[in-house]
């Protein structure tokens, strides 16, 4: 079939197989690229189908020749219509890193539930007898508890008060005003429940108990800061709670296990779970221009590339005062924060392009589902119904 983006807020519902691929051979290009030893060799990237998680995975397996198992859930395609771009980034992946000689299997489903836990250890000790690097990746809006069977909902809302700030319509193109109310009941504690640190430990635990972690392996698991303008509905807001939660539970895996556990704090960048937060797109759009001028702009890949390089396997984790590792570093300059904040309260719909690298943000936005890449015919009928190549 001929698949066209077809975008609904900030979700595209289709995705491109050929552009999905178009874009993990650019990822994996950069990988290779930038080819080190001493890295890690048997790695588990939980939530690798999309974002940093398959940024993580290609970073492995191309930038250290890894063997990478990952676990995501994504929808394949269903009578006729085009599978979710994480279905076809992984299908991609796959394909690249057996061309390559790389082990490379995925799991789809839940990775909250118990049984993808075990699904995954089974695989483990069947393929790869331990693994000695685990990525911890996941951004749901929804979690259910396999303890209890209670299914948990996470929100972005700040704290205390609401929160008003210049934000992006991107259905329009146009810079807008949102107000969003604040936590009410049990958002905070559901939304810990969902992206804090919980079932992290809960997969370290399954994982040490079967013997499947290598010795001294590595963890680490992803969160954000950014400027103070998103403060209130990111760091300081519901999910800025969880993200704390994290932090504590890369200390509590560290005690427990033979593994250093640790929060990567990450750049912001466009991805399918950044372009739901209110504020963020603006920020990012602005953001990127001011970067790329410098030319210190990056994507998922690049900044993959740098953590497990440079950080994780490189000559100095460069740890903040509260222990994590800080890749949002050049983000976070203060000459770049301060160009950010010189331009945020001035610009204008009509200046959105000018100000502003809005069209870096619609490009990225495409790419994520596999629109818009170059050397990809989007007249041409293409297959839709593809399966995971470890699946055949
Ligand atoms: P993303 O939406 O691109 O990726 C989420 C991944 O989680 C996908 O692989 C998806 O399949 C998987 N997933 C979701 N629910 C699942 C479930 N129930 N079972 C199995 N897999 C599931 O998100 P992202 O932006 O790459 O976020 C990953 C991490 O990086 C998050 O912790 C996020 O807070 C952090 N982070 C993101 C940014 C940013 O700007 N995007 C910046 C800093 C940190």
């Amino acid at each position: 079939m001929i698949v066209k983006p077809r975008i609904r807020g900030f979700v595209c519902i289709t995705a491109h197989p050929k552009g999905c691929e178009a874009k993990v051979r650019q990822e994996v290009e950069i990988a290779k690229a930038a080819k080190k030893s001493g890295g890690p060799k048997k790695v588990l990237v939980i939530g690798s189908s999309t974002g940093y998680g398959l940024s993580t995975r290609i970073a492995a397996a191309f930038g250290h020749d890894a063997a990478t198992l990952g676990v995501f859930f994504e929808r394949p395609s269903i009578k006729g219509k085009p599978a979710s771009a994480g279905w076809y980034n992984s299908v991609a992946f796959e394909k690249a890193a057996h061309e390559a000689g790389l082990y490379a299997k995925s799991i789809n489903g839940d990775a909250f539930s118990d049984e993808i836990k075990a699904q995954t250890i089974e695989t483990i000790k069947a393929d790869l007898g331990q693994v000695d690097l685990v990525v911890y990746s996941l951004a749901s809006p929804r979690r259910t508890d396999p303890k209890t069977g209670e299914t948990y909902k996470s929100v972005l809302k700040p704290i205390g008060e609401s929160f008003t700030n210049r934000s992006l319509d991107t259905d329009k193109n146009e810079v807008c005003e949102v107000t969003i109310a604040p936590a009410e009941g049990d958002d905070v504690e559901h939304t810990i429940k969902v992206m804090g640190g919980e079932d992290w430990e809960l997969w370290m635990d399954a994982l040490d108990q079967a013997g499947v972690l290598a010795p001294g392996a590595k963890s680490v698991a992803y969160s954000y800061i950014g400027p103070e303008l998103t403060w209130p509905v990111y760091t300081n807001g519901t999910i800025g709670q969880a993200k704390k939660d994290v932090e504590r539970a890369a200390a509590a895996i560290t005690a427990k296990h033979d593994c250093a556990a640790y929060v990567a704090v990450n750049k912001a960048v466009v991805t399918q779970a950044s372009s739901a937060i209110p504020v963020v797109p603006l920020y990012i759009s602005i953001l990127f221009k001011i970067m790329k001028a410098k030319g210190t702009h990056e994507d998922c890949i690049e900044q993959m590339v740098r953590l497990l390089n440079d950080r994780l396997y490189g000559d100095d984790l460069e740890l903040d005062d509260v222990g994590r590792i800080r890749v949002d570093d050049w983000e976070m300059e203060a000459d770049v924060q301060q160009a950010v904040a010189d331009i945020w309260p001035s610009i204008t719909s009509e200046t959105l392009f000018s100000e502003s690298d809005y069209a870096g943000y619609q490009e990225n936005f495409l790419n994520l589902f596999g629109f818009s890449l170059p050397g990809v015919d989007y007249d041409e009928d293409v297959e839709v119904d593809l399966e995971l190549p470890s699946a055949q």
